[in-house]
């Protein structure tokens, strides 16, 4: 577990000095609301306890160093040479400064050492809370007053630039907004948000790493974004007010796509369905019913399975296990999909039990070995 006491203390092994100040952002997972950002609709992320803490000191010159206690390495820049390196750590933090100085802010050298126990490329979204808590420390340090949205923004752009990755706001938004017990509906059209209460009782969340990623993802994704385009612009030409999925009801979908475009219609029909089931499990949060939410989830997994076609056996594998089983309220595949991992909402009493079940099947089916990861809603990033 990386703490402010663990990371000062490594911070002090490496520049012989106390940082001046240690920040933390963390993971994120997201409950329901997938393939909706691209379509101006709603997601529903989480901060997690899983985090990346950062301590930071200023230097008196144009110096950037940098200590990775995960990779045990070193890397020194200076602050007018900056440009991204060649797939390193360093870039999620380096491209953060140059967000920085893009902006105008005045900065000077720093050293930083960096720690985490987010796991790497299991969608926790690991980069985006090294981005954050970065975003935070040098906003404190060098006395930026820069606001929550516009770290999140400049978290986002330095995923962008320096990791090379397009991604979406959901990721540095929940790290940077996370709220504990709470799970957080942002409006992926305007940036909106509102909180939910995410209290569990007696129930946890589980994540299950399928460790495996298949090919198509890449391929899929754009060919999916194709068929929602496609889909607006032909119920547009109708309904001129409809922007989006996120304006487009069943009914115009039964009226202008379900016969005459049957390719593209199960795509269209997941995305509206997906709206609704955000709001509903918005109304079960506040309700408390978790069964609810549960089930939701899986109508989710079904949908991204069957109609949106981004699944794979080894997840579906894993959310048909979960059905028959009272003690799991529901699952379904948390990303963009082909791969990564299931979110599960499991009795804390079972979560042994259902591991020891699950884990074997699953390895001897697919000679691939299946990592839980237990996750629950957490604050989101600060200074320590
Ligand atoms: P994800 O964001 O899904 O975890 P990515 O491939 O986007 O996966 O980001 C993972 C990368 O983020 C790592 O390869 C590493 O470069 C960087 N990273 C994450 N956590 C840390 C850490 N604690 N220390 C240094 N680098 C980290
Ligand atoms: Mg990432």
């Amino acid at each position: 577990m990386a703490t402010k006491e663990t990371i000062s203390s490594l911070y002090k092994e490496q520049y012989q000095a106390e940082p001046q100040l240690v920040a933390v952002a963390p993971g994120r997972i997201n409950i329901i609301g997938e393939h909706t950002d691209y379509n101006d609709g709603f997601v529903l992320p989480a901060a997690i306890a899983q985090h990346t803490v950062v301590a930071v000191s200023k230097r008196e010159n144009q110096i950037i160093s940098l200590y990775s206690v995960l990779f045990k390495e070193e890397f020194t820049i200076s602050l007018s040479e900056l440009k991204p390196q060649k797939h390193s750590w360093v870039n999620y933090i380096l491209g953060v400064v140059d967000q920085l100085v893009k902006k105008g802010c005045a900065i000077s050298g720093f050293n930083m050492a960096v720690d985490g126990n987010v796991p790497l490329g299991a969608g926790l979204s690991s980069s985006a809370s090294v981005e954050c808590a970065t975003a935070v420390a040098l906003n404190q340090l060098f006395q930026l007053d820069l606001s929550k949205q516009e770290l999140t923004q400049i978290a986002q752009l330095a995923e962008h630039t320096y990791a090379g990755v397009k991604c979406g706001i959901m990721d540095q938004f929940a790290s940077m907004f996370g709220k504990e017990n709470h799970v957080v509906r942002l409006d992926c059209k305007d940036l909106s948000y509102q909180y939910f209460p995410l209290e569990l009782g007696d129930y946890a969340l589980l994540l299950l790493n399928t460790n495996v990623k298949h090919s198509l993802a890449s391929s899929a994704y754009n060919n999916r974004r194709a068929a929602c385009e496609k889909a607006v612009e032909i119920i547009k030409a109708q309904y001129p007010e409809v922007t989006s999925l996120r304006d487009v009801t069943f009914s115009m979908l039964d009226e202008l796509i379900k016969e005459q475009h049957p390719e593209i219609y199960p795509k269209a029909k997941y995305v509206v369905g997906e709206k609704l089931r955000v709001e509903g499990v918005c109304e079960a949060l506040e309700a408390g019913d978790l069964a609810k939410v549960g089930a939701l989830m899986v109508e989710t997994h079904q949908g991204l399975s069957k109609d949106y076609e981004v699944s794979c056996n080894e997840l579906d594998f894993l959310v048909d296990f979960i059905q028959p089983i009272p003690e799991v309220l529901g699952a379904r595949v948390m990303g963009g999909g082909f791969g990564g991992c299931t979110i599960n909402l499991v009795k804390k009493d079972y979560i042994d039990t259902l591991i020891e079940q699950i884990k074997p099947a699953y390895e001897r089916k697919f000679h691939l070995e299946l990592t839980p990861i237990k996750v629950s809603p957490a604050e989101g990033a600060r200074i320590l």
